[in-house]
């Protein structure tokens, strides 16, 4: 389905503005960047496809908001002739990868990601050396180079059910070392071989005391993303990825109105995850409490209204996949999508 540019009106825009986290001290300035940003999308019939953990302001504009997989899914199902990609580079080449006919844009190539830039291609080829009998399974999270050399992507959300249906019953992991321990707990008939790759937003929950905040906090439900270290993810009321996070709130939050419970969110996840959600129940005129410290991902917040404005203006940085490297990894990414089909959720 394709997707509806969202263009909303100067004065939504600014209600919206408002609701926000971020502190916007230019309003005006601020709404005339969204407007341009508009007007460029309806020119050049452009789509901007935005992850949750995005500014809010840049949340704005992006015509489709989600999870690393929803956006794969949506970069491979757009009849646009631009993608403007409001995420880091691994997306962005996952666009590319999907769809090598269209143009797609980063609005800057500091959104990069740590642990993306933890593996390299060379690398894998030789854990391949090392684990010839292995199954190599790749998070999203990793440049199409990687990509190209695995036999399978992933994302946090369809990660479990994918390697559950490997015939291997030895799996090299990359490069998440986070994940990988929770698999290896949560997947005792398989052999998980992982590597030493670490997201330094999920990694700084791990000194987190949960036992103790829970002491003070009588209705505390806590959630973490699957990045996060293993004790935390078992200090945790849930797991997942980001998806499955919005909805595990939603039915706990229902459950609370009939119950009478009062409850409160801690999100071992982006600070952008939970700013989201709070604006949304604001919106309906409800009020949702949230606790915890704000994490933010140094590289998602390199993207801001203004150098996304610009770089749909000048139709660049251009993310660009070498073709023998873009279709070895389409066949990774397409696996995936075959072998995953299960849930709709990823970080
Ligand atoms: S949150 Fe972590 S995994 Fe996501 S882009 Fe930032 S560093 Fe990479």
């Amino acid at each position: 389905m394709a997707i509806e540019q969202k263009l909303i009106t100067p004065a939504e825009l600014r209600k919206q503005l408002l609701f926000g986290r971020d502190q916007i001290p230019d309003l005006e300035e601020t709404v005339t960047v969204i407007e341009a940003i508009n007007a460029l999308k309806r020119e050049k019939n452009a789509v901007v496809l935005g992850h949750w953990y995005m500014r809010d302001a840049v949340k704005l504009v992006a015509d489709y908001l989600g999870d690393s997989l929803d956006l794969s899914r949506q970069a491979r199902e757009t009849t646009a002739d631009i993608i403007v990609f409001a995420g880091v580079k691994f997306m962005a080449e996952t666009a590319k990868i999907l769809n090598p006919a269209k143009k797609v844009i980063l609005p800057t190539l500091e959104a990069g990601c740590s642990l993306a830039d933890s593996i390299t291609g060379e690398d894998v080829r030789r854990l391949r050396e090392a684990y010839p009998d292995a199954a190599v399974v790749t998070y999203v999270n990793t440049t199409a180079e990687v990509k190209a050399e695995s036999d399978v992507c992933v994302t946090s959300a369809n990660v479990k059910t994918i390697i559950s249906k490997l015939p291997q019953r030895q799996i090299l992991f990359i490069p998440d070392k986070y994940m990988g321990a929770n698999l290896k707990a949560e997947l005792p008939d398989k052999e998980i071989i992982t590597y030493d790759g670490a997201c330094i937003l999920h990694e700084t929950f791990t000194a987190l005391d949960i036992p103790n905040i829970r002491k003070l906090m009588p209705g505390l439900r806590v959630l973490a993303h699957y990045e996060c270290d293993p004790s935390i993810i078992a200090a945790a009321d849930f797991h997942g990825g980001t998806n499955d996070m919005r909805k595990y709130i939603a039915r706990e939050t229902a459950a609370a109105k009939k119950s009478g419970e009062h409850l409160t969110f801690l999100m071992a996840t982006e600070c952008g995850l939970s700013s989201t959600i709070k604006n949304e129940y604001a919106q309906k005129g409800e009020d949702i409490e949230m606790v915890g410290p704000c994490n933010l991902c140094p590289y998602m917040k390199t993207v801001t209204l203004r150098n996304l404005r610009d770089s749909l203006r000048d139709e660049k940085p251009e993310i660009l996949v070498p073709e023998h490297i873009r279709v070895k990894a389409y066949k990774a990414l397409e696996r995936m999508f075959e072998l995953g089909e299960v849930r709709g959720d990823a970080k």
